[in-house]
Formats: structure tokens, C-alpha cells, sequence
């Protein structure tokens, strides 16, 4: 089985707390990689893609992780992806475990129709294994609200009832919920203003850059904007707009929906992607893609603190650098949590077959939130000391794992 950079953490973690090896290669290792192949009529011909579904653990509920249409999609990713599931669900206290799977495929070049045909046999080819409570999955790139629309009616087809809870993040006319689409930014908001409030900060004055204006970083910058920070920088794929008296964000999502750009919004001064990620600010959010903070930019960077709204958006030698230089990093599983979060409250309202109000949801996707970033803190401070919010997770995360596995498994002492 191929190593991952996310098994090294685990194993580091597993060293520190002093926990049996035998556990902790457990807890690393998938409990199943699936693998099939399906046929679709591309442009006319019969065309056939590889599909993985990397099932990694279930020993905090049933797996729970995105599928991807991409034509780089591999096991190496998606155990790595999985891996980051269990932990991200186990930080942020849902019931269920992790997985994480995809379609080698390029959907540039395949029409919506064709794509929705692909997502159908998806499921079809790995119907025996998914479930409402067996493996739930969910959006991720290049996937939406649509193809999760089809995948719940194949399934349903398939078993001979409707079951929305098979899937989440789907379109709200299927069972799906208003809070998915901007819960993810939300939640990185909510762990935003829980550091900042703990940390002697007075929200006035702390200054934000954030990298990338998607459906993560438009929502968690209007939310600090709204609590009174200043949103200093923001950027997109076609460059990067600052302007230090604090962006209108609200104008500008409006302003990005007209011309598909942060870019020439009013008065503001034009930098380069690059200046975004070093601006003298205090918190810094990358929000768009993998590895943006790399060793090069690690030594620039400016910003005390770095929430890590992206998945994996700090390469592991920046990270060590930006631990050196003190700088706090806020994780991906504890600040991106707020997603998968709010797909556990579509499950759980599918599953009883009733429909909270927005607030209510609302309500429990920020104490949720609030709750994983207070237990990782306390972590930070129990012994064994950890350095980072990173490995204070990890071990969060890994110890929990650890209890129930002893206990569903005597074997492991
Ligand atoms: P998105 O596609 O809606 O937005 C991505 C943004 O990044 C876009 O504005 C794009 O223009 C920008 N971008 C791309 N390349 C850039 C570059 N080089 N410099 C600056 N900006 C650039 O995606 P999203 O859903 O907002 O997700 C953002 C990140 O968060 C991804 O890494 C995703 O894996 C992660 N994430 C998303 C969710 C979710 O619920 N959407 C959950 C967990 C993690």
C-alpha cells in the first residue's frame, strides 16, 4: 500500500503519545480500496473510466468522504484524502468515518449529460458497498448538488426506495440543505473569530488577506468583514486587489459574479498573486488550491497567523519553516470541518426524515465549530506538549481512534 505524507503524520503523532505500532498501522492503513470500471456513450462512442472509492475507516461510523471527476484522480490521492476524513470528522466530533474516491476523467470535454450518466454508474458499479450506513458521499471537485441529485436516484432505483441520506450535498428539492454550499466558509469564520477572541485581538483592527474568492473564501470573508475586521487583500485565479482601508466583500462577489473577476473592482490597487500571500496582515487564508504555500513563499510570509481553509494549502516543508518562524497554523481538518459538519446535519435530518429550521442548523454548525477548535486548544496544552494546532489535532483525532478501536477490537492493546 502506498505511503502517504498524511500517514507520516499519524505515525509522529502515534510516537509521541507512545501508542502500540500494531494501532497505529491500523489506524493508517484503509480498511478497503475499491476499484471498478464503467462504460458511457462519450460524443457518440463507447468510452471506459477507472473509478476508486478508498474506504479508510469506519470506526467512528460509516464512511463519509467526497468523490472527484478529475483526470489526475489516484489511490495515492484518494487514501490520502480518506486518511484526512477520518481525522477531520473525528476532530470535529461527527459520527462518521472516512473515504474519499473518484472518476479518472476529463469533464471539460464530456457534456453535462454524459457527466450525470458517469455519476449514475459510479454508483451502480459500487452499490454493495455505499449506503446511508455503510458510505456516504459527497461533493468534491469538479462534482455538485446535480450529479449528488443523480447518484441518490441510482441508488434509490437500485434498492427499490428512496433514500436520500445516501449521499449529501445534494440540491435542497432532493433533502439537501441551504447551509451546505457557504457552510465551509462559514465555519472557517467561526474558528477565525474563536482565535482571534482568544487571543487578545481586538476585531477592529486585525487586518485579513484571503486567497481565493470561491465558495469558501466569498463566505468566510464576508462573515469576518461583518465582525468588523478588515479584509485587506483578496485574490482569485486572475490576480490579487488590496486596498488597506478594508474591500467591500459583499460588492465585490457582486462585482466577481458580473465580470468573473476580483480584478478592477473601483478604486483598488492591482497586486500579484504572489504579494497576496506575503502582505504584511495579520491572519492570512488560503482558500483556493493545494500546496499555494510553498518553501519560497514560506520565508516571505508576513502574516502571524494562517487558517488553512483549502485542504493541504501548506506544503509540509513550508510548514515545518512557518513553525520555526513561530507563525500559528490553524489545520485544514479542524478549520474546513465546517463542510463536512453540515453534511452530517443533512444526514441526520434525511435519516429521521424531517427538515430543521436555518437556525437551528446554523446554530449547530457553530457550536460545533466552536467546540472542535476549544478541544484542540486544551490538546495544544495537555502533555505530551505540542508544538502546532496541526499535531494537536492529530493527536486529538488519533487518540479517539485509538479508544475505539481497543474497544471494538481487544486484540489491540
Ligand atoms: P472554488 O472553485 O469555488 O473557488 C476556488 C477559488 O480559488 C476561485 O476563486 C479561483 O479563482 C481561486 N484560485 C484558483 N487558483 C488561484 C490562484 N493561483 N491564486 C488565487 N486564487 C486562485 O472552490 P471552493 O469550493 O471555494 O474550495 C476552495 C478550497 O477549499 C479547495 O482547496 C477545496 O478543496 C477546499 N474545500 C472546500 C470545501 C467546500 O465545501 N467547498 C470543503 C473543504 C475544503
Amino acid at each position: 500500500m502506498v505511503e502517504t505524507g498524511f500517514s507520516k503524520h499519524i505515525s509522529d503523532a502515534g510516537d509521541l503519545l507512545d501508542i502500540d505500532k500494531a494501532i497505529v498501522d491500523r489506524v493508517i492503513k484503509p480498511e478497503r480500496v475499491l476499484e471498478s470500471y464503467v462504460s458511457v456513450v462519450v460524443d457518440g462512442e463507447a468510452k471506459n473510466f477507472r473509478c476508486i472509492r478508498c474506504q479508510h475507516s469506519s470506526l467512528l461510523g460509516p464512511y463519509k468522504g467526497g468523490i472527484r471527476f478529475h483526470p489526475e484522480v489516484t489511490l495515492e490521492e484518494s487514501l490520502e484524502l480518506a486518511q484526512t476524513m477520518t481525522f477531520k470528522n473525528a476532530v470535529v466530533d461527527v459520527p462518521f468515518g472516512g473515504a474519499k474516491g473518484g472518476v479518472v476523467c476529463n469533464p471539460k470535454e464530456m457534456s453535462e449529460k454524459e457527466l450525470m450518466e458517469l455519476s449514475r454508474k459510479y454508483i451502480e458499479s459500487l452499490n454493495d458497498f455505499i449506503g446511508p450506513e455503510k458510505d456516504i458521499p459527497a461533493p468534491d471537485v469538479n462534482t455538485g448538488p446535480k450529479n449528488m441529485a443523480v447518484m441518490m436516484d441510482s441508488y434509490s432505483e437500485l434498492v427499490g426506495k428512496n433514500v436520500p441520506a445516501v449521499v449529501t450535498g445534494k440540491p435542497v428539492e432532493v433533502g439537501g440543505t441551504e447551509l451546505r454550499s457557504g457552510a465551509t466558509g462559514r465555519g472557517v469564520a467561526t474558528v477565525y473569530h474563536e482565535y482571534i477572541q482568544d487571543h487578545g485581538y481586538s476585531i477592529n483592527d486585525v487586518d485579513v488577506a484571503i486567497q481565493g474568492y470561491g465558495k469558501v473564501g466569498q463566505v468566510a470573508a464576508e462573515l469576518i468583514d461583518s465582525y468588523g475586521s478588515n479584509v485587506v487583500g483578496l485574490s482569485d485565479s486572475t490576480g490579487a486587489i488590496i486596498d488597506e482601508n478594508g474591500l467591500p466583500t459583499t460588492e465585490i462577489r457582486e462585482w466577481k459574479e458580473k465580470t468573473g473577476s476580483v480584478i478592477g473592482f473601483n478604486e483598488t490597487t492591482e497586486i500579484t498573486n504572489k504579494e497576496l500571500l506575503t502582505l504584511d496582515v495579520d491572519v492570512l487564508i488560503p482558500a483556493a488550491l493545494a500546496n499555494a504555500i510553498n518553501k519560497e513563499i514560506a520565508d516571505q510570509i508576513q502574516a502571524e497567523v494562517i487558517i488553512e481553509a483549502a485542504n493541504n494549502p501548506i506544503t509540509p516543508t513550508a510548514d515545518k519553516i512557518l513553525n520555526e518562524k513561530n507563525h500559528t497554523i490553524i489545520p485544514d481538518i479542524l478549520a474546513n470541518a465546517g463542510g463536512v459538519t453540515a453534511s452530517y446535519l443533512e444526514w441526520v435530518q434525511n435519516m429521521q426524515h424531517h427538515s430543521w429550521s436555518q437556525e437551528k442548523l446554523v446554530n449547530e454548525l457553530d457550536t460545533k465549530m466552536k467546540t472542535a477548535y476549544q478541544n484542540v486548544k486544551k490538546t495544544k496544552t495537555k502533555k505530551p506538549k505540542t508544538h502546532s494546532y496541526r499535531e494537536s489535532a492529530i493527536q486529538m483525532a488519533l487518540q479517539k481512534l485509538t479508544k475505539t478501536l481497543k474497544l471494538r477490537k481487544p486484540i489491540f492493546k
